[in-house]
């Protein structure tokens, strides 16, 4: 199949679901093998009136990469990874390559790939650009907006046209600043103003080495007071700082786990890299976590690339048992129902505290709680049996969402806002604000046929 459409049942029910427990199906299915297929997609179904959604591992928890309008445009096969330049430190590589077999293939030339969404292994970074993806690491590299450097996108014309980061300049007074660089209207426009066909990222030099730390706590709030000194001390230096609360850490420990009642000490799993040569920082965590009472006979030490790797395979287990759990219950109209936000790190412990508080109120079952801490990034997932436990355990989002936008936050920290959760955009963006992105819209897709229903 190069530009044809496939009508096949079978073929759009394949497509036809990603993480966020939504099920979409598509009228047609295309599945392009080169960029050229892509554009002649495009061309058809301007002529033809035809919506067009793109999707890469369909990884994503907001109903973004499916639809019930028109094609489901496939990128998988657009998977060449076309250079590595280990002198520039940069990758150019094709929309639907896997992270992690980007991250693989930087690795063996001595160079990492910043970007680490726990989804690494089934997300493409076509995926990565449209939905501005992070990860554990973002705490110390940023999230995948900043390590792109250039993009070949296809507008809805079926015009192919290259980007290019514009020179920072220290002077600059040419138009609208935020007309300055077209790279950053694609990053994080899931897919609503083109489709991404390659991407070129800046590498880093890879650390020589690196310390992971499973480190348990007595309670949430000493965990959570633990991540806040951890930033601001300037005895350590985090790459990362995870959070795993009671129950989800039993996931961690336990990878296999389906038991949904069993639960350990609350975990903070930390990263940080050091010298070839000199030993893992240790005592100053040691010290940190003795002063907030942690139980350091218990703290799990990940020394090597392979121990990193099982450390990784551990949290994966935690989003990947939620998204499980959730989707056994589909079948009634239930589904996993989880959060995005984030709210400045030091009101990390009040935010997640206000949540259960809402949770009891409500008298629905505590949240799991994970993510990312140190960017005051936790993700909060209840999983919902049935329609009206579903329509429960939203209540308590959006009271917490409210009380989130109160503290400076934001609702969508690193999932995008695909179709669930374009309901609460107006909480957070001005009027003014939609009408701009609007305008935008308008003028690069013009009948409204990029992934519609997607943000706005
Ligand atoms: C278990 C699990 C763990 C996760 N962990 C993280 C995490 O740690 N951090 C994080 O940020 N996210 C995480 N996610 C969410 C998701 O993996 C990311 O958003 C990822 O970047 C999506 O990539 P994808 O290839 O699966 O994109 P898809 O799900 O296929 O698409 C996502 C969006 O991008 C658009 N899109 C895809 N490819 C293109 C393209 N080439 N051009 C234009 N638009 C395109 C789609 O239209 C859609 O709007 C997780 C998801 C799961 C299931």
């Amino acid at each position: 199949m190069g530009a044809e459409l496939n009508r096949d049942p079978d073929v759009r029910a394949s497509v036809a679901a990603d993480a966020s427990g939504m099920y979409m199906e598509p009228d047609a299915v295309a599945r392009p093998k080169t960029q050229r297929d892509v554009a002649e997609v495009l061309r058809r179904a301007v002529v033809d009136r035809m919506a067009v959604t793109t999707a890469g591992g369909q990884t994503s928890t907001t109903g973004a990469s499916i639809t019930d309008r028109g094609i489901l445009l496939s990128l998988r096969a657009l998977d060449r990874i076309l250079d590595i330049d280990p002198v520039k430190r940069t990758a150019r590589v094709e929309a639907g390559v896997m992270i992690a077999d980007l991250a693989r293939a930087a690795g063996e030339q001595d160079m990492m790939f910043a970007p680490d969404p726990t989804s690494e292994v089934e997300a493409t970074v076509g995926g990565a650009v449209a939905c501005n993806a992070s990860g554990a690491r973002t705490l110390m590299y940023g999230p995948t907006r900043v390590h792109v450097r250039a993009l070949k996108v296809a507008l809805v014309t079926g015009e192919v046209v290259e980007l290019r980061r514009p020179p920072v300049l220290e002077k600059n007074t040419v138009g609208f600043a935020f007309a300055h660089d077209p790279v950053d209207w694609f990053v994080g426009s899931e897919g609503t103003l083109g489709v991404v066909l390659e991407a070129e990222f800046d590498l880093l030099p890879k650390p020589a080495q690196v310390m992971g730390l499973a480190i348990p706590f007595r309670t949430e709030e000493a965990a959570l007071a633990f991540v806040v000194e951890a930033r601001e001390s300037g005895a350590v230096r985090a790459r990362c700082l995870e959070y795993f609360d009671a129950r989800t850490s039993a996931i961690y420990r336990s990878p296999g786990s389906t038991d949904p009642e069993a639960t350990a000490l609350p975990i903070v799993y930390v990263e940080q890299t050091y010298d070839g040569g000199t030993e893992p920082p240790f005592e100053p965590w040691l010290e940190l976590a003795e002063r907030h009472g942690a139980d350091t006979g218990d703290i799990r030490a990940y020394l090597d690339d392979a121990a990193l790797r099982e450390a990784r395979r551990q949290r994966h287990a935690i989003p990947a048992a939620m998204n499980e759990r959730g989707s056994r219950f589909r079948p009634a109209g239930g589904r996993k129902v989880s959060t995005d936000w984030a709210v400045p790190y030091r009101k990390l412990a009040e935010a997640i505290a206000s949540c259960r508080t809402s949770a009891d109120a409500h008298g629905v079952p505590q949240p799991f709680v994970f993510g990312h801490a140190g960017n005051g990034h936790p993700h909060t997932n209840f999983i919902g049996s049935d329609a009206a436990a579903v329509g429960r355990y939203e209540q308590v989002v959006e009271e917490t969402l409210r009380m989130v936008f109160g503290m400076g936050g934001t609702v969508a920290a690193e999932h995008g806002i695909g179709k669930i959760k374009r309901r609460w955009l107006p909480l957070q963006m001005t009027p003014l604000q939609i009408s701009v992105m609007r305008a935008v819209k308008k003028q690069l897709d013009p009948h409204d046929l990029l992934a519609p229903g997607n943000v706005l």
